[in-house]
């Protein structure tokens, strides 16, 4: 599903994308759709073409091959600074020799932000008050799309994830189409309407948070996003989500109706909320099991290094269009 809402007016359109730099393949031949309004989330790893992507979108770089357009307009030869673009980069793309102020010019609709710090220089500020000036500044013009490359990939986690909320908040406020990228799932998971999984140049699938992590199109995607669990059964490649699978004791018994796996506890994992146990199935594979950790121990001593069964239902489980 690259396209987007029938019923919306396209805010952008990337069509038969191409970008080479010498023998690199950096984007290879991507198609996109994004609604007006939308908050819209190109995830992958490094490597994989989102900055060459944005850059191509911003005007930075021009295509190999294909067409963009910005609301309805095509502006695939046209200039960065005349398109209704802006951008935000990890960097904090401030001017270092202005106040916060100056930076952000004037008619600022971004309010509660600034308190207190309007006269100061950017290097008298902490990270996260840089971006929150970037971003301002960035959305005081009202670009028809707002483009961010990793904003807030320089930041610790604990301020990542407030302001992770505070950007989604800011975005609904102003209604401006963001593009935004990021390497972090839970990140892109958090904030987007909807995500481009993005791999060697390519969109593997674009759909909402839920259907690229509930309903992952490839192998790729299903590791990416999550962790992958795939099973193989006459040929046929499936997934089934941690989460989804009970781990059941031994003299344990199935509820009916669910798909059941004897195998061995390998590894157990505390990470705090939960614990991850790594099961080799007697069928070979090896699947990953969370558990919640509702007591303070978690069930670690119960079931390190023992014979369980792992049951799920069929619904919980998903075929894989194809191997990478
Ligand atoms: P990402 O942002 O997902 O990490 P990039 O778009 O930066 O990926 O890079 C995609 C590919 O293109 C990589 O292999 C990268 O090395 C290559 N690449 C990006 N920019 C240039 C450039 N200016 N010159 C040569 N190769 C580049
Ligand atoms: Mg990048």
């Amino acid at each position: 599903m690259t396209e987007g809402d029938p019923a919306k007016k396209a805010a952008l359109k990337v069509l038969g994308v191409r970008k080479n730099y010498g023998p690199v393949v950096a984007v290879a031949g991507v198609d996109l759709v994004v609604d007006e309004g939308e908050f819209f989330t190109l995830l992958g790893p490094s490597g994989s073409g989102k900055t060459t992507l944005l850059r191509l979108i911003a005007g930075f770089e021009r295509p190999d091959a294909g067409r963009i357009e910005l609301g309805g307009r095509d502006v695939t030869s046209v200039p960065p600074y005349l398109r209704d673009t802006n951008t935000v980069f990890q960097d904090y793309a401030l001017f270092p020799h202005m106040s916060v102020a100056e930076n952000i010019a004037y008619g600022l609709r971004v309010k509660h932000v600034f308190t207190g710090l309007g006269g100061r220089r950017p290097n008298q500020l902490s990270g996260g008050q840089r971006q929150r000036v970037a971003l301002a500044r960035a959305v005081v013009n009202e670009p028809e799309v707002l483009l961010l490359d990793e904003p807030l990939g320089a930041l610790d986690l604990k301020l990542r994830q407030e302001m992770q909320i505070e950007l989604k908040q800011i975005q609904k406020e102003v209604g401006i189409t963001f593009v935004y990228v990021t390497h972090d799932q839970e990140e892109a998971l958090t904030m987007s309407d909807r995500i481009a999984v993005m791999s060697n140049g390519q969109i593997e699938q674009v759909g909402p948070p839920v259907e690229v992590y509930e309903r992952p199109a490839t192998e790729f995607v299903a590791g990416f996003i999550g962790i992958s669990n795939v099973l193989v059964r006459d040929g046929v490649r499936f997934v089934v989500r941690p989460e989804k699978i009970r781990m059941l004791a031994e003299g344990e018994s199935a509820p009916s109706g669910m798909i059941v796996e004897p195998g061995e506890v390998e590894e157990v994992i505390y990470v705090g909320m939960s614990t991850r146990y790594v099961v080799h199935l007697e069928r070979g594979e090896h699947l990953v099991a969370v558990r919640q950790n509702m007591d303070a121990l978690g069930d670690a001593e119960r079931f390190e290094g023992r014979s369980v069964r792992l049951a799920w239902t069929a619904d919980h489980t998903f075929v894989l269009d194809k191997g990478r």
